[in-house]
């Protein structure tokens, strides 16, 4: 989903499927947040980059607006570490969780891990699944 350039009926739709009034904020909210690029956030990453929008939330209300957008369906909650991550890209694929960095990629994106090697075939069989790699390199 992209909202960057979506006009007010687009936003609109997600307002109200989230049971939303509509506020200034809350659009600048999703416009940061579905700007047409997968990312992987978490709720700190995401006060972060409201702030540079000029857009205040509190941590409990900003918490609680991804967890509607999760409800909805328009996000994905990935818990690795006792931390929320949020994943635009709500189709089933596998995260990898780099410790240090402390921040999600996709296992696809990961260039540590050896994709030659086989990931588990059973996920093929599954309709839903969440599979966190938590790498944390060789000293
Ligand atoms: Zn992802």
């Amino acid at each position: 989903m992209n909202l960057s350039e979506a006009n007010k009926k687009d936003i609109d739709v997600v307002l109200n499927k989230c049971g939303w009034r509509q506020t200034k904020q809350r659009v600048i909210l999703l416009k940061s947040i579905f700007d047409g690029k997968d990312k992987h956030f978490s709720i700190n990453q995401m006060n972060e980059t409201l702030k540079d929008n000029r857009s205040y939330f509190s941590l409990t209300t900003l918490y609680e607006n991804l967890n509607t957008l999760v409800d909805k369906g328009y996000l994905k909650q990935i818990i690795v570490d006792k931390q929320s991550f949020y994943d635009t890209n709500t189709t089933n694929h596998i995260h990898v969780y780099h410790q240090e960095e402390n921040k999600i990629y996709d296992y696809d994106d990961c260039t540590e891990l050896h994709k030659d090697l086989p990931i588990p075939a059973c996920l093929a069989l599954l309709e839903e699944y969440s599979l966190v790699i938590n790498l944390k390199k060789k000293k």
